[in-house]
């Protein structure tokens, strides 16, 4: 998952959480539903290795949604 920052015209801008490279053009304001343009900005980008980077994605996405063990 990578953090991605559009800009409402009415709200300004807001950080939406898209895995890497799945980023819609177009994001709904959280505040007002319109639709608010992506804003490209590098610091967005992680400098770590892939597998690194997997590792922190699956303890974020474990936060999120817990995966449920259905065996022993
Ligand atoms: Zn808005």
């Amino acid at each position: 998952m990578a953090t991605y920052e559009y800009h409402c015209r009415e709200c300004g801008p807001f950080e939406v959480r898209h895995p890497i490279g799945q980023a819609p053009a177009e994001a709904s304001c959280g505040q007002c539903g319109a639709s608010a343009p992506r804003r490209f900005s590098p610091p967005a980008v992680r400098q770590v290795s892939p597998a690194l980077g997997r590792a922190l994605d699956a303890q974020a996405a474990s936060a999120y949604e817990p995966k449920v063990v259905t065996r022993p």
